[in-house]
């Protein structure tokens, strides 16, 4: 099957015919439809963040269950299920505490399966899978946790978009930051992350929901999503742009989503007085962010990070289905572009020049 294979960090993913193995026990072999363009992985192309290599990259993606290993009973062939990359084990600590996004055992095995091996190779070299999905690929055989049926049929573009960057920002909204109706909330970065941030705020009835980033057809871009109002980081410094918009307080609640130690202390700044800051972006590898003391104690302010929007896959992706078909999630607009696997570097190349919206894979 054809695959994108990262072999060298600063160096275009090579799109090239690989081998993959059956399911074995407790795995499902799953056909791709589509997967999502997310800056995660190009953290990993630009080596930003360290990976085993080479690596099949890829974490935001659905598909059709093709084949199932021995042991297998959630799911049969011919469901459509969304990849969580973190399959949760079900056994660990993170798991049994409800925190399933941070399982231990997934944790630990990384870019290989739970056994420690991989199912992708090229010749004798092994091929590791980002996140135990690996979905920049034809096919992908996966942890039997690792996939959530839809329980319906629905555009294999949003499917895979309630692989990562759905569950992600809107759970950062409603699981982690928990938004009161009538706060005011402050969103740095409006990817697209940052735009489900926006829809969860929208959905938890904010009064105020601000859209901040450096580029004007995002933040106009933002508006179709719930924003309410927009502030140019690059006009005027946006700590002062936000205090502006909110009578001199700051955000009730303010949201990092870009991924870096400026806008994290950005996003801590423009937090008003026992406001809550949640860190969603992950900045590059050793990063550290400088915090007022004396603020944050006279302030009363709470900061927190969130890892896949503190949302557990099993129970809360079937939620977003569900929100998506009532109409309250505006996915249908969230995906602008399509692209082929052939045409992965170009997705990229157009992420990095700050396009609107989300770019999908799909796969026929
Ligand atoms: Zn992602
Ligand atoms: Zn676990």
């Amino acid at each position: 099957m054809k695959a994108a294979v990262l072999y060298e960090a600063r160096q275009p993913l090579v799109v090239e015919d690989v081998e993959l193995d059956d399911p074995k026990s407790q795995e499902v072999m799953v056909k791709i439809g589509a997967a999502g363009i997310c800056r995660s992985d190009r953290h990993f192309m630009h080596g930003d963040a360290p990976i085993a290599l080479p690596v099949v990259l890829g974490h935001e993606g659905a598909g059709t269950v093709e084949k199932v290993g021995p042991g297998v009973t959630s799911v049969k062939p011919g469901d459509q299920v969304i990849l969580s990359f973190v399959p949760a084990c079900g056994r660990c600590k993170s798991c049994v505490s409800g925190r399933s996004n941070l399982c231990d055992n997934h944790a630990a095995t990384g870019a290989n399966m739970y056994d420690g091996t991989c199912r992708l190779h090229k010749g004798g070299q092994e091929i590791h899978h980002m996140g135990k999905v690996a979905c920049f690929a034809e096919h992908a055989v996966v942890p039997e946790a690792g996939v959530v049926p839809t329980g319906t049929t629905i555009p294999m573009d949003i499917a895979a978009m309630i692989g990562c960057c759905v569950p992600t920002g809107v759970g950062a909204a409603i699981y982690s930051a928990k938004i009161q109706p009538g706060s005011t909330v402050a969103v740095v970065g409006c990817g697209g992350v940052g735009l489900n941030v926006i829809m969860g705020a929208k959905l938890l009835n904010a009064s105020q929901i601000i859209a901040v980033d450096i580029s004007e057809s995002q933040l106009e871009f933002a508006m179709k999503f719930g924003a309410t109002h927009s502030v140019n980081a690059s006009d005027r410094d946006p700590v002062a742009q936000v205090k502006d918009l909110t009578g001199g307080r700051g955000a009730d609640y303010t949201f990092e989503v870009f991924g870096s130690a400026d806008t994290v202390k950005a996003a801590y700044d423009m937090a008003a007085k026992s406001g809550t800051v949640t860190v969603v972006g992950i900045a590059p590898f050793g990063a550290e962010a400088a915090i007022n003391a004396v603020d944050i104690v006279r302030n009363e302010k709470t900061m927190r990070g969130t890892y896949y929007g503190s949302a557990r896959s099993s129970t809360d992706m079937p939620t977003m289905v569900d929100l998506y078909l009532s109409g309250k999630l505006n996915l249908d607009e969230l995906v602008v572009r399509h692209y082929s696997l052939d045409q992965i570097n170009e997705a990229y190349g157009d992420m990095d020049k700050g396009e609107v919206g989300r770019g999908a894979i799909m796969y026929s």
